[in-house]
């Protein structure tokens, strides 16, 4: 069977770039699960719904088309119900919901249902908070990356810049990024979590290509 390879870790600890660039490396299937939780929450935005209120999502989740495409570059488009939605995702108002969204039974039980279907060939490396612990605990490798909040702060602000979100202040972002961990770590339901099993990296003053070249490493031993 193809390998499944899982990389969680808190906000901005470079999952995505990593995650992005090992998969390339590696030739297999990138899937950015918290895109699937940004993309369902711009559709909650959308409907004019109350993010804490679960019985009005529920039926949300039963005509969910959420659809992930990898292009050439390896740059995932996200898709939902038509819309394409890449870009928004990314934005503060989606950022600021997103963990709230992501604490709902109904919304974790179909997104993983989802992420599962996309594992069962095998040949992916999946990034997210649950990924080792909920979706793919028997995934062949397990990955936790993390850094401090400062330094994560400061990678948060240079992906706004890049993308043109200019009024980054970056000890807001801090206490962002900080509000964001206490929801996912503190959440009842697959809360985010170092697997047993997981190798640890700690990714402050590493590079990109220096955290790829750490797990292409760990992944030949
Ligand atoms: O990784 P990203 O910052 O895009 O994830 C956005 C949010 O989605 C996280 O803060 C978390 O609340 C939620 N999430 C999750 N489980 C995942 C991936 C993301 O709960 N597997």
């Amino acid at each position: 069977r193809k390998p499944i390879i899982a990389i969680d870790g808190p906000a901005g600890a470079g999952k995505s770039t990593v995650t992005r660039a090992f998969a390339k490396h590696l030739g297999l299937i990138y899937l950015d699960t918290g895109a699937m939780y940004r993309a369902l929450t711009w559709w909650i935005h959308y409907k004019g719904i109350d993010s804490n209120d679960e019985d009005l999502i529920k039926p949300l989740l039963n005509n969910l088309d959420l659809r992930l495409f990898l292009e050439d570059d390896y740059k995932q488009q996200v898709w939902i119900n038509g819309h394409t939605v890449t870009e928004v995702i990314r934005s503060p108002q989606i950022t600021a919901d997103v963990s709230l969204v992501a604490t709902h039974r109904s919304v974790r039980d179909a997104l993983t249902l989802q992420q599962k279907k996309v594992g069962r060939q095998g040949g992916l490396v999946a990034e997210g908070r649950d990924i080792g612990t909920a979706v793919f605990p028997y995934a062949d490798l397990k990955i936790f990356l993390t850094a401090t909040s400062r330094e994560r702060a400061q990678r948060r602000a240079n992906d706004l810049r890049a993308q043109g979100f200019d009024d980054c202040d970056l000890y807001e972002l801090e206490k962002q990024i900080i509000e964001r961990d206490n929801i996912d770590y503190s959440r009842a339901i697959a809360p985010l979590r170092q697997s047993s099993d997981a190798i640890v990296i700690i990714t402050d003053k590493l590079s990109c290509q220096q955290v790829v070249q750490v797990l292409v490493n760990v992944f030949q031993d």
